[in-house]
Parts: structure tokens; C-alpha cells; sequence
């Protein structure tokens, strides 16, 4: 079969591997559509210290069940469409105890820790295997990139008419855009990137603010009646946006990290205890998140067409990975199709 691998970092190309056969209680799935992850990007970059090489990238997808392994309870069946749940906790630390799966000390997501979906086929664990009814095959691989935003919200436990603000709408801080009004709050979208908030605009956020030639903190002041919002979402991952999110953010806030910077940061820690806010981290998604999502994306159909920026059939997925790298800020999402050219699920490639 086919498989795109990055065999080292600035190393991506179209490889053939055997076909997998589904253990005792695996699942063949024939991948329909698997997306480019941020986190795929930066193993392309060499910038991903968990990743190890060579791998197949991949964890956001849709596809279909194509063969069963024994014992695979009878309500998986050979056609079903579905998507996975890529991370595969250890289930005995502590964050498995809490039940607190997407946090596990062991965690190993597919296509970073353990070998991903960018392939014609894979084989999962039942466990893992989510049926997917009322959504198009291309919608559903946004979602596992959505969901990380979904769950970032809800750690933020946003309450309805609050003004919030997103530093970093890619496809992480896009996801935080739709499920923050879905919870009723007044979204201000951060990024350096025109093209970014332009798509954050069209998928609901009420303000934009380009940090490339306006004062965030300022903007953010003003834009709340000098107070500040109530909660600020931390999706770019710089050490800048990490201070300024503790900066702008107002008395009482709630601060939610979703972004992992690659140096320590340096911050004011006068502020945490002056302005008593709380500091969240958001790690992953869980398999509620992923239900909340499918629901959402039933609901918004439009969506999915502003966010997906480019399809492309796996031939052309190496190349893909190349341009995304040389130019991520007109990026938001790149789709990779399995599919041949004759049923793309009525996608432009
Ligand atoms: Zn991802
Ligand atoms: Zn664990």
C-alpha cells in the first residue's frame, strides 16, 4: 500500500508498505481522508522532540472498515464509516486513575510516539474505532483538529456573553472560534496572520486584532471597556503570547495554555497573585470532545468549507508537506486524499 513518511527531518516522500493485517480485536480501517497536524509540520521541521524517525505522519482522518480481526464485537460491521481516536493511554498513571485518559503520562498519539494514518490503510484497536453516521467523509477528518479546541474551551468553563480572546487562530485556535460561541461568548481573534483572521471573521469571531501593526494588550483593553477578558486562550505557542495572555488578561481571569513553546518563558508572577487568575492547561481531546464536535460539524456544515484550505491525492502529499512548510501562514488545513479522482466526496483537490 501507500504511505508518506518522513524518514528524517526536511525528509518527506511516498513509500510503500505491506498492507496490515488487524490483530485479535483490531480493525482495518481504508482511509478516506487524513489532514496535516501543526504537530506533523514541525516533525517535518525537526522541531517535534516527540517524534522519532522514520514515521508516517497522520491522526486526524476519516475511512471506511474494511476487515474485522477475531473477536471484534459484532457492532463494528465491513463498510462502516468511521474515524479513531488517535492517543493510546497506559490506563495505570495517575492522569488514567483520575480518568483523565488525554492527559496520560504515557500518552502515545499516532503519527508522533507511534506510527499515524497517512497511509491507505491502518489497524487499530475496536477501542479506538469511532462510528461517524451523518458526516460527509472530508468533514470528518477536521474532527480531531477541532476537538483539541473544543476541549481547550472547556477547561475554560466559559459562561454565556463573555468576551474572550484567541491568541493564534490556526486550526487550534479556529476550533476554540466555533466552540467558545457555542457557549454564548464574544470571541476577539489574535494572530500576525491577515489571511488567518480573515477566516476566524467568517467562522464568527466579532473582533480581530492583527498583531503585526496593532497593541494587542491595548486593543484588548479597550475592546472590554478597559477591563480586560474574562478569558484568554493561549493557541501560537510563543513565549511572546504566553506573557501576553497574563498581561491582557483581566482580574479573575481564566488563562488556558494550548500551545507548547519550544524554550522556557520568562514571566511577571506578580500578576498571577495580583490579578488572582487562574492558569489552565489543555492537553489533547477526549472521546466526549470528539462526540461534541461530530454534532457540531452536523449542525455547521458550512464550516468545513472556509477552514479546509487544500485537498490532495497522497501522490501529491509530499509536495504538500514541502509548500506548507516554506509558507504556514496561508495554511490552515491540508487534506489528504485517498480516494482515486473519480469519488472525492465532491471536494475540489
Ligand atoms: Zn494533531
Ligand atoms: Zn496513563
Amino acid at each position: 500500500m501507500k504511505a508518506i513518511c518522513i524518514t528524517a527531518p526536511d525528509d518527506i516522500t511516498l513509500t510503500r508498505r505491506n498492507k496490515p493485517v488487524p490483530a485479535a480485536g483490531e480493525i482495518r480501517v481504508k482511509l478516506h481522508y487524513v489532514g496535516y497536524c501543526g504537530s506533523d509540520l514541525s516533525s517535518y521541521q525537526g522541531r517535534n522532540p516527540m517524534v522519532g524517525f522514520p514515521r508516517v505522519p497522520g491522526h486526524e482522518l476519516s475511512g471506511v472498515i474494511d476487515a474485522l480481526g477475531t473477536g471484534v464485537s459484532g457492532t463494528f460491521a465491513i463498510g462502516q464509516r468511521v474515524t479513531i481516536l488517535p492517543y493510546f493511554n497506559c490506563g495505570t498513571c495517575f492522569a488514567c486513575r483520575q480518568n483523565r485518559p488525554n492527559a496520560c503520562l504515557n500518552n502515545q498519539t499516532m503519527g508522533v510516539q507511534r506510527e499515524g494514518a497517512m497511509a491507505e490503510f491502518c489497524c487499530v484497536p475496536q477501542t479506538h474505532v469511532i462510528p461517524v453516521h451523518n458526516l460527509s467523509q472530508r468533514d470528518t477528518a477536521l474532527i480531531e483538529p477541532l476537538a483539541i479546541g473544543f476541549h481547550a474551551v472547556e477547561r475554560a468553563r466559559i459562561q454565556p456573553g463573555e468576551k474572550i480572546a484567541v491568541l493564534g487562530v490556526g486550526m487550534i485556535g479556529l476550533g476554540i472560534v466555533l466552540a467558545a460561541q457555542r457557549k454564548g461568548a464574544h470571541v476577539i481573534a489574535v494572530d500576525i496572520s491577515a489571511h488567518k483572521l480573515e477566516i476566524a471573521r467568517q467562522l464568527g469571531a466579532r473582533e480581530t486584532i492583527n498583531g503585526t501593526n496593532e497593541d494587542v494588550t491595548t486593543r484588548l483593553s479597550a475592546l472590554t471597556g478597559g477591563d480586560g477578558p474574562s478569558v484568554l486562550l493561549e493557541a501560537a505557542g510563543s513565549p511572546h503570547t504566553f506573557r501576553q495572555a497574563v498581561d491582557a488578561a483581566s482580574q479573575c481571569a481564566r488563562v488556558v495554555y494550548v500551545g507548547y513553546t519550544k524554550v522556557p518563558v520568562e514571566f511577571e508572577t506578580r500578576l498571577f497573585v495580583s490579578k488572582e487568575i487562574e492558569i489552565l492547561g489543555s492537553r489533547g481531546a477526549t472521546r466526549d470532545d470528539f462526540e461534541t464536535v461530530t454534532r457540531f460539524l452536523e449542525d455547521n456544515p458550512a464550516c468545513a468549507d472556509i477552514i479546509i484550505s487544500r485537498i490532495v491525492p497522497i501522490d501529491q502529499a509530499d509536495q504538500a508537506m514541502r509548500d506548507w512548510a516554506a509558507n504556514p501562514g496561508a495554511i490552515t488545513k491540508i487534506l489528504v486524499s485517498l480516494l482515486g479522482p473519480e469519488n472525492n466526496d465532491g471536494a475540489t483537490a
